[in-house]
């Protein structure tokens, strides 16, 4: 039996096309939505993802505002333009891209972030919103993830899911999520102890560990969905992930690839937080 390959690339398209008809239908209103995206220092991969999601905002006919700041801006400096961009009434979103600088404290311009505009959702508030069951922004990758299975048909009601990891942009919003979709949710980490055991249960994993193919057929059950979030570079320049794919597919019901899989969703979600700002900001 044939494993279904769950295609981000052809679901982030989608994604991306319906936030470019509403985008439209906002335009016809009158409102331009706009997205403020704020780099400091000039970090290559940094570079990359501010490129990718500006060229995003392109095709998607949202307005985006570049403030590319030097290495060495204080951190009064970017908190001041946040403040001023939260005042902003032109701006929907804003998206500061991180890693920042040593000298400043991330967490810090986050939580300065207002939370109407926190359309990458890891403002403290978003968070909790998103623990409680309320409305606000959810992350963008963990979001990803849902629309990835709910696009390909897969359920979660009722399903062992197993989210492997518990950083604060991955692993534990994905844990929240699958768990508002009512999957019965288990989140290991580095302490785990008996992780294939554990794993093994599973019917959906969620891999999100940023160790290149540390899953293997192993840690799978036959049949089961795994989502691969792992972005690495091998030493011959290839992308691979968390999972090592080739030897895990054939043992799944339906899997990611990388590249092609979660990575094209982030950006696509961060379209899609954009345009969800214009009513988020009115019932937050
Ligand atoms: P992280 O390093 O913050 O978290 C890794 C987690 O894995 C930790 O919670 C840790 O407890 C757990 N872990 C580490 N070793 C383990 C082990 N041996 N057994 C069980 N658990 C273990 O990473 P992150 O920011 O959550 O990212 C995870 C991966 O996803 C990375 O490869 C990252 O590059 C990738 N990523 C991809 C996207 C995307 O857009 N596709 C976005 C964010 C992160």
């Amino acid at each position: 039996m044939g494993y279904q390959r769950i295609d981000g690339k052809a679901i982030s398209g989608q994604i991306k096309e319906e936030c470019r008809i509403k985008a439209e239908r906002y335009r016809e209103q009158g409102i331009e939505i706009t997205l403020a995206v704020v780099q400091v220092g000039n970090d290559p991969a940094s570079g990359v993802y501010v490129r990718n999601k500006k060229r995003a905002c392109e095709e998607c006919g949202i307005k985006s505002l570049s403030f590319e700041l030097p290495e060495e801006t204080g951190e009064a400096e970017l908190l001041s333009l946040i403040e001023k961009l939260n005042k902003d009434k032109t701006v929907n979103g804003i998206l500061v891209q991180l890693p920042l600088p040593a000298h400043i404290d991330e967490d810090k311009v986050i939580r300065t972030i207002d939370m109407k505009k926190d359309v990458d959702g890891f403002h403290p508030m978003s968070a909790g919103a998103l623990c409680t069951g309320q409305r606000g922004f959810v992350s963008c990758t963990p979001a990803g993830i849902i629309e990835l299975l709910k696009r390909s048909n897969i359920e979660i009601a009722g399903k062992e899911c197993v989210v492997i990891g518990r950083s604060n942009i991955v692993g534990k919003p994905a844990a929240l999520l699958l768990l508002a979709e009512n999957g019965t949710v288990t989140v290991c980490h580095s302490k785990t102890k008996n992780l294939k055991e554990v794993t093994s249960r599973a019917d959906i994993v969620v891999a999100a560990v940023g160790k290149p193919k540390f899953i293997t057929a192993d840690y799978i059950k036959e049949g089961a969905v795994v989502i691969d979030v792992g972005i690495h570079r091998n030493e011959d320049g290839k992308l691979c992930g968390d999972v090592d794919f080739e030897n895990v597919a054939p043992k799944c019901g339906a899997i990611t690839p990388v590249p092609g899989g979660v990575g094209p969703m982030t950006i696509a979600m961060l379209m899609s937080n954009c345009i969800a700002s214009v009513d988020l900001s009115e019932s937050l």
